[in-house]
């Protein structure tokens, strides 16, 4: 039973996901800059006030916080922590 319950939290992974408020962005890119694993890029639409606005590419976040720290809006971007099988 221990063993079983070991086995089955070392297959858990945490995984996590940039989430990003289009209407909070200004369209700077410093955070498609920042990003070490290159998962977020600027999209092709434009936000309420005229910006476009970044992207997350769905995959591959690591959760480092570097486009949460260069971000000059607040509440621009959020990190979450997904929990995975
Ligand atoms: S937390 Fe790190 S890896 Fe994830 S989107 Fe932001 S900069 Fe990229
Ligand atoms: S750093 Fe912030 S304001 Fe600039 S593009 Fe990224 S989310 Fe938008």
């Amino acid at each position: 039973m221990l063993v079983q319950t070991i086995m089955k939290n070392k297959t858990k992974q945490v995984k996590y996901q940039a989430v990003i408020a289009a209407d909070e962005c200004k369209g700077c890119e410093r955070c498609v800059n920042a990003c070490p694993k290159s998962v977020l890029q600027m999209g092709r639409e434009f936000n309420f006030m005229g910006f476009p606005y970044a992207v997350y590419v769905g995959e591959g976040c690591i959760g480092c916080g570097a486009c949460f720290y260069t971000c000059p809006e607040p509440g621009a971007i959020t990190i979450v922590k997904v929990t995975g099988d």
